[in-house]
């Protein structure tokens, strides 16, 4: 067995195998791979474990369909697998919101994807080689909003940090007493488990080979990454996203355009940029096509007017 693979096993039966826990699976592919990794642990020490996808409401079609397979399959091995599906859509959070999500405020992530998992011990694929926030905010364990009683007890102590964001992240596992901490608060505190933390792109691309890991589908058509249609972190590549999907172009659209309304209903200032839901696309994309501005396709017909 890999050394890394390994270590990822033991990190679970240290950590859950009293307990059990829930493994989050985003459809993406080191969700993958958490899946296959602790379904060894299961076989080697019996580790009970569920697993729960977020439906964001703007995951791709490929990643839906992938995701209900993945249910079916390991529903079909008696493991229990839930599509936790939000309160509110995208679309309807940009409205309530008044404001499109940007890298500033991602208030959809805390609706749509971080929604759950408090009082549980939530098992994620995050990974330090994803970007240098991961790499600063994130241990094998985390704890991304802790209680005071928390702060109180960690107060002095070298096994732990806060992170930038407020949260409390171990450095040593090996300590007992760590490991105490996380049994004693993990109910009361969102508790993040990341057995693949050290994991580098390399030998995660070389896992999935060996052992033969299936993957979303995306991933065969060129995809690095697997996320929300849109999402405001993924900089340029949505600009790919809105060409393959160019109906989720036309509901963020019409959600700025319902959100424009909201606003003026509330007395907020809109500036000239955002007068139309179209204009609030071309600001939210960072597009610097001037207004006025055409786009011909191929065979010479206008293919996007820029307003
Ligand atoms: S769009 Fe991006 S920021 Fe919003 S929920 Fe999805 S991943 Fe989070």
């Amino acid at each position: 067995m890999e050394k890394l693979e390994k270590q990822a096993i033991e990190l679970l039966q240290m950590m859950c195998g009293s307990t059990g826990c829930v493994i989050s699976d985003s459809g993406g592919k080191d969700s993958s791979v958490l899946k296959h990794i602790t379904l060894k642990a299961h076989e080697i020490y019996g580790l009970p474990f569920s697993v729960r996808h977020n439906h964001t409401t703007v995951d791709a079609p490929e990643t839906v369909y992938f995701v209900r397979d993945e249910k079916k399959k390991y529903e079909s091995m008696g493991i229990k697998y839930e599509i936790h599906y939000p309160a509110q859509s995208m679309w309807q959070l940009i409205v309530a919101h008044k404001t499109p999500p940007t890298r500033l405020m991602r208030y959809c992530c805390a609706d749509l994807k971080e929604n759950t998992g408090m009082g549980e011990k939530l098992v994620t694929g995050v990974r330090k080689a994803e970007s240098r926030n991961r790499k600063e905010n994130q241990g094998a364990v985390t704890f991304t909003k802790p209680k005071r009683e928390l702060l109180n007890k960690i107060k002095g102590n070298e096994n732990f940090y806060i992170n930038r964001q407020g949260g409390v992240v171990t450095l040593n596992l090996d300590n007992s007493e760590t490991r105490r901490i996380v049994e004693n608060c993990y109910r009361t505190n969102k508790t993040l488990i990341n057995p693949l933390i050290d994991w580098q792109d390399d030998f995660l691309y070389w896992y999935i080979g060996k052992e033969n890991i299936q993957l979303n589908p995306l991933y065969g058509c060129g995809w690095g990454r697997v996320g929300c249609i849109g999402c405001p972190m993924a900089g340029k590549n949505r600009w790919a996203e809105f060409e393959r999907y160019p109906k989720y172009k036309e509901a963020y659209i019409r959600a700025f355009d319902k959100m424009l309304i909201e606003r003026e209903k509330s007395g907020l200032k809109t500036m000239d940029i955002w007068a139309t839901g179209k204009k609030v696309f071309k600001w939210w994309m960072e597009d610097e096509n001037l207004d006025g501005q055409l786009a011909f396709d191929m065979g010479g017909n206008i293919y996007e007017e820029y307003l």
